[in-house]
């Protein structure tokens, strides 16, 4: 449809993400699309051209970067760094905290000129923010010269997007709600030394802070079939690390009707690939079961670090957030896990400063910290996203005390990284090399098994390599040591 605002006419397809619509997902109309490829004519659209993408957020994000990348080429678009040689400039962007959002908005105003200076110049914004009715409305109203806007949900169009974009003279919005479907066989542009693999997508835990489950839709998995060639292919192309991504990791396989398979059967199978490394990301504790903690036990190729997201210490604001378990559910997880696995390194993610957080409460945080001695954790200032519940919840807390509570909440856990850093003192350990230091080009970079951050001296030649490394210094953020150079692994 056409439709006309005063700021610019746009061609839309656009049903708002809504809540209660969402909750009212089923779970009948998943659909698995295998015949995906871009039409003969649309080839050539972009010969010559040169096409520029800035991501923000999530891996899974950067994995629909790499989607993207691969449509664009295969519409013969070449890439760019230089922003005045592009011809066509996408933001993915990330809803999921505001100041993403904010910086997303700033950058459109830097575009402008760009696009003053170069008219022919295609700018679009995609990804979560895309999913927001508020966003799209505040592009059309303030940003008009924004040529297209799409969804998570239909990336696979993007080749029929841009011709329109390039031959229409209105905005092109196109953003879906439905969200039952998988595309898969979309082309990919792998950039980097590890490859990330889709297990499942969107998410139905709807804590009462976050934006996902209606930004990414339902949970939906991959056929453990597709997955699995999917690794298979990317050990073939030697690759030496993957990482298997899903707001839900867990929750992999619970949407199957036809059969009974769930994460710790997905990684069993994948335990046998011949890839030197696996990760996954992101756990949430509640389905974190038994089977999984099992097979991951068994290592190999399954790495002893799990990412394990808790948010508060509190079961007050753990209630007050819907994440569907308690401080002692948490605990009893923990303690399993560590007995299968006890040289396990968990981080975590924490939201400081939860609506009506008190400071007992916080407290209780800090006791977890203390207690799980979480090696690394992503910390946030909560920050309201339109559209969820804890946006409407009263926000008592001030701006300072939420500043101090982050800091001490940093520092200890600053603490528990210094300390258990100390502990592979003397020690050799696995290092995947990732790349040259950006501080001195002797200096190299990687990460051990449980994904600490190790720089050495050694040859560039390393890099992508599996070497051993004596660790013989522990400051607090990484750790340093010797390259052993007898012992190359892969
Ligand atoms: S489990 Fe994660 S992605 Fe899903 S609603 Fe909760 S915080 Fe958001």
């Amino acid at each position: 449809m056409t439709t006309q605002s005063k700021a610019k006419d746009y061609s839309i397809y656009f049903q708002p993400p809504s809540l209660s619509d969402a909750k009212k997902r089923g779970k009948e109309d998943i659909t698995v699309h295998y015949d995906f490829s871009i039409p003969e004519e649309l080839r050539e659209l972009g010969r010559d051209k040169y096409y520029l993408i800035q991501t923000y957020g999530c891996q899974m994000n950067e994995h629909d970067t790499e989607t993207i990348k691969g449509l664009l080429e295969g519409l013969g678009y070449r890439a760019t760094e230089d922003r005045r040689q592009a011809d066509i400039i996408l933001l993915n962007t990330c809803a999921v905290r505001e100041n993403a959002e904010d910086k997303v908005f700033g950058e459109l105003g830097h575009l402008k000129h760009l696009k003053t200076e170069k008219p022919s110049l295609l700018l679009g914004v995609c990804g979560c923010m895309s999913q927001e009715e508020a966003t799209v409305n505040r592009i059309l109203k303030k940003h008009p010269f924004v040529d297209l806007i799409f969804g998570t949900h239909n990336i696979h169009r993007l080749p029929f997007l841009v011709k329109e974009a390039m031959f229409s003279k209105e905005m092109v919005i196109e953003v879906w709600s439905k969200e039952g479907d998988i595309i898969e066989n979309l082309p990919k542009k792998r950039e980097g030394l590890k490859a990330w693999v889709n297990i499942m997508y969107g998410c139905d835990k709807f804590c009462t802070y976050c934006i996902v489950p209606y930004t990414r839709g339902k949970e939906r998995s991959r056929r453990p079939e597709d997955v699995i060639a999917e690794v298979r292919e990317l050990a073939r192309q030697g690759y030496k690390e993957v990482m298997l991504l899903g707001q839900n990791v867990n929750a992999y396989g619970k949407d199957f009707e036809d059969l009974e398979y769930r994460f710790g059967d997905l990684m069993d199978d994948i335990r046998k690939i011949d890839i030197p490394r696996v990760r996954f990301t992101t756990s949430h504790p509640r389905d974190f079961d038994d089977h999984l903690i099992e097979v991951l036990a068994q290592k190999g190729n399954l790495m002893e670090h799990i990412h394990l997201p808790v948010q508060s210490g509190s079961n007050e604001v753990l209630k007050r957030m819907s994440r569907k378990y308690t401080r002692e559910q948490y605990l009893e997880l923990v303690a399993k896990i560590k007995a299968a696995i006890p040289d396990v390194v968990l981080t975590s993610d924490f939201i400081v400063g939860f609506p009506g957080e008190t400071e007992e409460q916080f407290e209780e945080t800090v006791a977890l910290v203390r207690e799980v001695g979480y090696d690394f954790a992503f910390t946030f200032i909560y920050s309201p996203r339109e559209g969820t519940p804890a946006a409407g919840m009263e926000d008592t807390v001030p701006q300072d005390v939420k500043s101090r509570r982050l800091r001490r909440l940093n520092d200890v856990l600053s603490e528990n990284m210094k300390r258990s850093n100390e502990k592979l003192l003397g020690q050799t350990v696995e290092v995947f090399v990732e790349g040259v230091s950006k501080n001195n080009d002797r200096v190299l970079a990687g990460r051990t098994r449980t994904n600490k951050l190790v720089h050495f001296e050694g040859p560039e030649e390393l890099v992508g390599r599996l070497v051993q490394v004596h660790i013989t210094d522990a400051p607090t953020f990484y750790i340093k040591g010797d390259w052993v150079q007898q012992a190359v692994v892969q």
